[in-house]
């Protein structure tokens, strides 16, 4: 048997590599904020921003022409508040974002901030503008300080632990031996899903841009941890203009509108009550959610009395 198993494990070996390998390119991106397809044109310049208004004009995009992956999305978040973007995985939801942060252009339609064509302004202009919490925040092998100070280059000590304080991280990060000067990611500590969420909330707690972005975390989270986030989440949004991407519904009730994306169309829209009342796709999803918190309510019960 394990002859046969040995070269299968090999494969699943490679395999995984390889899709490290994949994940990685796009992490560089996130990282060095660079897709050396995207280009500032000859007379970009610097984005102006005093609202700030997000728009989506008919946007269209596909990552391959055979595939279309948004289809017409038409949307705007008006200067401080929320929209939040909910549908099944693969709908293009982390794609909405990447769209806005520019990694890539679109294909149809435009994307503007305060009426600026992303296209049109420069790269640098327009990230140090937004404020993005991915779905899995990859650390720089470098210190906790290093990890969250990055957000606003020459921060001092003193905002670095302000912002972690925020970010409801300040008491894990003093709990280590060696504090904020902790080595972590790859070479150091691993940092759990949610330790590493929230140092990515702390680092955006202290840029403090004018748009923010966050894509939250599907990895289930314990309930005080997810509570925990919740609520860095609400300290950063609060008065930005903000797109949320949103795997657990908890989190968009209190969204100015909700997007439910279905095969790269919008095809429900407005505020929680209301998509309730429709009792279409939210509507359902948001009935299938509560079952399963239930249910994992009632096994946590049942573990306690064991
Ligand atoms: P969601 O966040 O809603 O789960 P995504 O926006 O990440 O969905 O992805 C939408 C679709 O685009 C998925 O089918 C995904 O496989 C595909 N996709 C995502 N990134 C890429 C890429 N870099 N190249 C090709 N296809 C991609
Ligand atoms: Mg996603």
């Amino acid at each position: 048997l394990m002859q046969i198993y040995r070269p299968l494990n090999f494969i699943g070996f490679v395999y995984r590599e390889i899709r490290q390998g994949l994940t990685d390119i796009e992490e560089m991106f996130k990282l060095l904020d660079q897709n050396p397809e995207i280009e500032d044109k000859p007379d970009a310049r610097p984005i102006a921003i005093s609202g700030p208004v997000v728009r989506f004009e008919n946007v269209f995009f596909h990552y391959d022409p055979d595939r279309p992956i948004l289809k017409g999305i038409d949307f705007e978040v008006p200067a401080g508040k929320t929209v939040a973007v909910v549908g099944p995985s693969g709908a293009g939801k982390s794609t909405i974002s990447r769209l806005l942060y520019r990694f890539y252009d679109v294909t149809g339609g435009r994307i503007t901030i305060d009426g600026q064509d992303v296209r049109d302004v420069t790269q640098t202009s327009l990230r140090a503008a937004i404020g993005m919490v991915p779905q899995d925040t990859v650390l720089f092998n470098d210190t906790i300080a290093y990890n969250i100070g990055y957000g606003r280059p020459g921060a001092s000590e003193e905002e670095i632990r302000e912002a972690a304080r925020m970010a409801q991280v300040g008491p894990f990060i003093e709990s280590l031996p060696k504090g904020y000067e902790t080595e972590v990611g790859e070479r150091g500590l691993k940092l759990s899903g949610g330790e590493k969420q929230r140092v990515a909330i702390a680092r955006t707690i202290l840029k403090s841009p004018a748009i923010l972005i966050l894509d939250e975390a599907t990895s289930a989270l314990d309930t005080k941890t997810e509570r925990d986030i919740q609520s860095a989440l609400d300290t950063v949004a609060a008065n930005r203009t903000t797109v949320v991407i949103a795997h657990r519904l908890s989190t968009v009730v209190n969204a100015d509108e909700i997007l439910v994306l279905r095969d790269g169309q919008i095809a429900e829209r407005g505020r929680h009550e209301d998509l309730l009342t429709l009792g279409g796709l939210y509507a359902q999803m948001w009935s299938r959610q509560r079952e399963a918190s239930e249910a994992e309510e009632q096994l946590r019960r049942a573990a306690e009395d064991d």
